[in-house]
């Protein structure tokens, strides 16, 4: 395979592309319904529902850590995703099971079993998504060889793939489920069980024939040095257990993922800086992984607000009339996928552009600009709040510039970070280290929420860091703040990252 930036891009991306498109069909669509279905059809209380949602998400996002860490030594990423996908379609299928068994009123009680069965679906979600997720996205970048500089643009491309999956999800699951009947959540669970399968077979069948490296060599195989491949299926049952003990935990008796995230992190940058066998210079591309991935976090804190304050902001502050219809407001949030899908193959032209005259930004200058592009959202919003007499509302322009600048912001920071991770790995620790930039977004959907729970409110007063919030436009200084500072600081610090990232742009 040719090293030629103007080359086609090999067809194992499309096959990778195609797979992750229908697993995010189920991860987004069954999402977009779980707290609907958790208040409406089990008649749980908005709080306890967020909490599930939060803890589920953190985990989801939390396992890559294992899943990267048992491809890397064991079994390589076609085995883990394979695993992986089969467990999250089991999960699906729980709960659509566990759907079934629900309560028809508030006041009869959802019965053991079925309570049961609704943990151990997203239990094994959970699970599963640690073996899919880290190693769906290492493999992209597997394809080319270290110096092509094609593998920002495959990235971007993949992320169209995770955006129509996103997209298609959710509205199939709105639709199919968000009807008003209660006894309709269920078909959702169904519909992104066989969008799993649909995902994992996709890759069994396609894996032999197009998953080649840029040297030819198979990519994904179980490590030549693998020290057992069978003895892992015995872990399963322990993970499952113990990501339902936190998920218990979290949900019914106090918060305890945040700092067990943050304790994650602390471990593996400890495992992988102990190992005698990485070379100084190995060191300092992990560490710039750390030190990126927690920059990552405050774009993902502010960024995530979407499903949560920004949703609040749809539905109560923006006027939403559009030709006599209405817009529903969950769906201002499918804007940022739609924004994403039209304009990756923009950015994808944008950066190969830039490269063919070698006036790319390298990749941490452009994850600071992701980082700029979602304070000017913010920025955009604080013009429409400013002086907001209360009862009225904003034109919806202003979400929607918001959702663009956000999705532009995205396709600057997300894809391009993938690809980040990728070239500064050691490649016995490419999906470990994917894990770790997954740890960010689990890290701060919970702080998103957080964050979220400051969404002033008529007579409440909350208050950030001991600063009271009294309307909405002092809440979304707080993003504009964090989004803005963090940028600030990437952009200071993205010079002397580059000395230490040895070539890797
Ligand atoms: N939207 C992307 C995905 O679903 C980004 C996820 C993330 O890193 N937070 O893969």
């Amino acid at each position: 395979m040719s090293e030629k930036s103007t080359s086609r891009h090999p067809s194992g991306l499309f096959l990778l592309f195609a797979t992750e498109m229908w697993e995010r069909f189920s991860y987004y669509g069954m999402r977009a319904i779980l707290v609907l279905y958790l208040t409406k059809a089990l008649f749980f209380d908005k709080a306890m529902a967020s909490n599930i949602y939060g803890g589920y998400v953190g985990l989801v996002y939390m396992t890559p850590l294992i899943g990267g860490f048992i491809a890397d030594r064991y079994w390589g990423n076609r085995r883990s995703i394979f695993t992986g996908g089969l467990l999250m379609a089991l999960g699906q299928f729980i709960l659509f099971f566990s759907a079934l068994l629900r309560p028809t009123t508030a006041a009869e009680s959802m019965s053991p079993l079925a309570s049961l069965m609704l943990f151990l679906g997203l239990g094994l979600m959970i699970v599963g998504n640690g073996f899919f997720k880290p190693n769906i996205s290492s493999m992209v970048g597997t394809l080319y060889s270290p110096t092509d500089r094609r593998r920002d643009a495959a990235y971007t491309i993949f992320y169209m793939g995770i955006n129509l999956g996103s997209i298609m999800g959710n509205l199939v699951t709105s639709l199919v489920s968000d009807t008003g009947n209660p006894e309709d959540f269920k078909w959702a669970f169904l519909a992104c069980g066989f969008a799993m399968l649909l995902g994992t077979f996709t890759l069994k069948w396609g894996q032999d024939k197009y998953l080649f490296s840029w040297d030819g060599t198979p990519v994904g195989a179980t490590p030549a040095n693998s020290p057992g491949v069978k003895k892992v299926y015995l872990w399963l049952p322990l993970l499952l257990i113990t990501s339902l003990g936190i998920m218990y935990v979290d949900a019914f008796i106090t918060n305890i993922i945040f700092p067990f995230l943050i304790l994650s992190a602390v471990i593996i940058a400890y495992l992988v800086f102990a190992d005698k066998s990485l070379s100084r210079i190995d060191r300092e591309k992990v560490a710039v992984i750390f030190i990126v991935s927690f920059f990552v976090i405050f774009f993902w804190a502010t960024f995530e607000q979407a499903p949560a304050s920004l949703t609040f902001f749809a539905d109560e502050q923006t006027d939403r009339d559009l030709w006599g219809y209405t817009v529903p407001a969950s769906l201002f949030q499918n804007l940022n996928g739609f924004f994403i899908v039209t304009c990756a193959p923009l950015m994808a032209f944008v950066w190969g552009f830039l490269g063919k005259r070698n006036a790319e930004p390298p990749s941490v200058y452009k994850m600071a600009i992701g980082l700029l592009l979602v304070t000017l959202g913010y920025v955009v919003i604080e013009f429409g709040v400013k002086n907001l007499i209360p009862g009225v509302k904003v034109s919806m322009f202003y979400l929607v510039a918001l959702y663009f600048l956000h999705s532009i912001g995205e396709l600057c920071l997300s894809p391009i970070g993938l690809s980040l991770v990728n070239k500064l790995s050691p490649p016995k620790y490419v999906s470990l280290m994917m894990a770790v930039w997954f740890l960010a977004p689990a890290i701060a959907n919970k702080a998103a929420g957080m964050i979220s729970a400051l969404y002033p409110e008529e007579g409440k007063i909350t208050s950030f860091l001991g600063i009271p919030i009294h309307n909405l436009y002092e809440f979304f200084l707080i993003n504009v703040a964090l989004s803005g500072v963090a940028s600030l600081v990437l952009f200071l610090l993205a010079g002397r990252l580059g000395k230490v990232m040895h070539g890797v742009k």
